[in-house]
């Protein structure tokens, strides 16, 4: 018998303390000897043992008269330990037979050998087995630990107190639910007998061996189940502390090991750290493993008054979030919803005002060219009115023999002996002052026929009796010669016209001629031409105003390009000849126009569309301000090689919408202000309510 092995499921450190070695002896004993079948029991088939305790053997029966499963604890016979133990646990049981929450007690034979009682079979294992597998959830385990507590305030109300609680002492009955079981450390209220728990769910004032029974074990043994199923292990266990406990070797001298050693160490911190725990179930466990007894919850109904507030505050905060979240959510989805309408608003707007904008610039880019166009036919009606004038025929003749410094002396108004010359000179400068200075002209000259300026006004010294045969605005040829061309090669032009743009030294701006011939009386032969200077920037100034209307002058305003042969392989480039950044300042250090970049330009020479609402200007290279998308509508200037750009920000044509948008924005914020503040006053007082 002696060679039987011990059973190994178990440490010793996990079974309920005896009271001494001598009870721990019988006990081993017995509990070897119950490893056998315990013999027929009338009424009864044994089936297999369901477990093995300190005084004990259960096994599992089949009651024969109904068929129905049934658990039976044998006390096995010797020293008379049996009678009283068995008698202590049945007689509780007896008390406890009407509570849902604990194991019922059916039968019982006092006179068998050995003496047994009979109970319902709880087929589903101990919370022991479960925790094996780790630890359960959090509501899993409240959810046991409220079911201890019942069977705890039941038990405690009928007067016995468990004394031995433990996860191996709850078992699962059919249905799931946990039943409070093993009554065999349990003691009436009333008793004074010590009675000795496990250890680990033992509170430390039990642990002694003549500790009188109190309520407030098992409220300690409850938190320290509850702790358990929290974290996985009981509180202050460790390997270390197990090592000291399995070095002693009395009852006692364990006992005391424990008590000291829990009264050590500080208080268990575990449950604090599980994710998704609330500071009430903290507060709970904390307050039923309090070590002194007198500030530990004092009983079962204190604990199970704490779950009840625990669970009704978790409800209202359900509600709460769910008053709190559900406007929320409303709120985003409100938000979505207008945001992605008013994105849609906006879009289709930008777009119907960007092609109304760019009608507009297309528009006023037919009206400018074509206002250029008129002015420069004006300026040459001008001109050929004097060029008919018998005076400038006869001026031509008789100025063209004359040396420089007379001819200057001539234009200046005082040449004595030359006052039929200075007469008509004083008649051309009187009619460029009425009409010349009203347009802003640079200057009115006139050559003979071989190109030398025998009139100029304003004068200018090196200018007046030199040759200019070479100009554009001489022979009309459309670009300007080399000066070295000689003199009576290139012939005087025929018909009125505007010269080729060229570059003012004096301002590095463009500047352009206008000149018309001045034919002898039987218009066979060109004496001469007449002809008036002047920037463009000073030809287009009188628009500029008109054009840019609310905008600020640089945002939108009308620029001049022209294609020009550029290099020996005559390729052809777009250059800005006047445009509101090329004022003197900025030209002053420049000797060629900017161009516009290839793609732009051919979109602009095919010219289908006439607009862009892509323009980039090239004077962003120089200067940031023209940087970014631009508007943009060109019309060709007739009677010359122009083109006229109308072109205005982007974003200052689209300003209307951006307004629109801010409106958009201002509104919804305070309508999201609104509803957040009604939200909060109303969260308030259903916390109020609710509290
Ligand atoms: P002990 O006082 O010796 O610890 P228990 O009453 O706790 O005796 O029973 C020991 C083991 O027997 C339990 O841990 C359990 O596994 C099993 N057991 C006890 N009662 C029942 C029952 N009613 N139904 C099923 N198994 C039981
Ligand atoms: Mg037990």
């Amino acid at each position: 018998m002696n060679s039987l092995p011990e059973p190994v499921s178990e440490t010793p450190l996990d079974g309920t303390e005896v009271q001494d070695l001598t009870a721990r002896e019988v006990s081993q004993t017995l509990s070897l000897r119950s490893l056998q079948t315990p013999g027929a029991v009338p009424g009864y088939q044994i089936e297999q043992c369901l477990g093995e305790g300190s005084f004990g053997s259960v096994w599992l029966a089949r009651e024969l008269r109904t068929g129905k499963k049934v658990a039976i604890k044998f006390y096995a016979r010797g020293r008379g330990v049996d009678w009283s133990l068995l008698s202590r646990e049945v007689e509780k049981l007896a008390v406890l037979y009407t509570s849902r929450n604990i194991v019922r007690l059916l039968d019982v034979a006092w006179d068998h050998d050995p003496p047994y009682f009979v109970m319902e079979y709880l087929e589903n294992g101990s919370l022991a087995q479960r925790l094996e597998r780790g630890r359960l959830p959090i509501e899993d385990a409240v959810r046991i630990a409220r079911v201890m507590t019942q069977a705890l305030i039941h038990a405690h109300g009928s007067g016995v107190l468990h004394c031995d609680l433990k996860p191996a002492n709850v078992l699962f009955d059919a249905g799931g639910d946990a039943r409070l079981c093993d009554f065999g450390q349990s003691r009436l209220s009333s008793e004074r007998t010590p009675s000795l728990g496990t250890l680990f769910y033992m509170a430390p004032e039990q642990a002694v061996l003549d500790g009188v029974p109190d309520a407030r074990w098992d409220v300690y043994a409850l938190g320290a189940l509850l702790y358990q199923m929290l974290t996985g292990s009981p509180p202050g266990r460790s390997p270390a502390l197990e090592a000291q406990l399995q070095r002693a070797t009395t009852t006692e001298d364990r006992l005391a090991t424990y008590r000291r050693l829990l009264l050590e160490i500080p208080p268990p911190q575990a449950h604090r750290e599980i994710p998704g725990i609330d500071r009430r179930l903290i507060e709970i466990v904390d307050r039923c493993l309090e070590r002194d007894p007198a500030r530990r919850l004092a009983n079962a109904q204190l604990v199970f008054e704490l779950l009840e507030q625990r669970d009704r505050a978790r409800s209202r905060r359900q509600v709460v979030l769910l008053a709190l979240f559900g406007p929320i959510l409303f709120l985003i989805a409100m938000y979505w919803m207008a945001d992605s309408a008013t994105s849609r608003i906006v879009k289709t707007a930008e777009e119907n005002l960007l092609q109304r904008a760019l009608a507009g610039e297309v528009i006023s880019a037919r009206i400018l060219a074509e206002s250029v166009n008129q002015e420069i036919l004006n300026r040459i009606e001008e001109l050929e009115a004097e060029a008919v004038h018998p005076d400038v025929r006869q001026y031509i003749t008789a100025a063209t023999a004359l040396a420089e410094p007379e001819l200057v002396a001539i234009c200046s108004e005082k040449a004595p002996g030359q006052e039929t010359l200075v007469s008509v000179v004083q008649r051309l400068n009187a009619v460029r002052e009425k009409s010349g200075k009203r347009h802003q002209d640079r200057s009115w000259f006139l050559t003979n026929a071989q190109g030398r300026q025998i009139y100029r006004n304003p004068v200018e010294g090196g200018t007046v009796g030199s040759h200019f045969h070479h100009r554009d605005y001489f022979h009309g040829q459309g670009r300007d010669f080399p000066e070295s061309a000689t003199i009576g090669s290139l012939m005087p032009r025929k018909v009125s016209g505007v010269s080729a743009a060229y570059q003012s030294s004096a301002t590095g701006q463009f500047a352009i001629a206008i000149a018309v011939p001045v034919w002898d009386e039987s218009h066979q032969q060109v004496l001469g031409v007449l002809g008036r200077s002047l920037h463009l920037t000073d030809l287009l100034n009188p628009w500029e105003d008109q054009l840019k209307g609310e905008a600020r002058a640089d945002q939108r305003f009308l620029a001049l390009a022209q294609f020009v042969e550029i290099g020996e392989q005559g390729r052809k480039r777009l250059a800005l000849l006047d445009h509101h950044w090329m004022t003197a300042a900025n030209m002053a250090q420049r000797t060629e126009p900017p161009y516009i970049d290839e793609t732009q330009a051919s979109v602009i020479q095919r010219s289908e569309t006439e607009r862009t609402d892509r323009y980039h200007d090239p004077i962003g290279e120089f200067d940031p301000n023209y940087q970014g998308n631009w508007l943009a509508a060109w019309s060709r200037v007739q009677n010359t090689q122009w083109i006229a750009i109308v072109q205005e920000r982007r974003d200052i044509a689209l300003k209307p919408i951006d307004d629109l948008k801010n409106v958009f924005v201002r509104l919804g914020s305070i309508a999201i202000g609104v509803f957040s503040a009604m939200l909060l006053a109303f969260w308030l007082l259903l916390r109020r309510l609710s509290m």
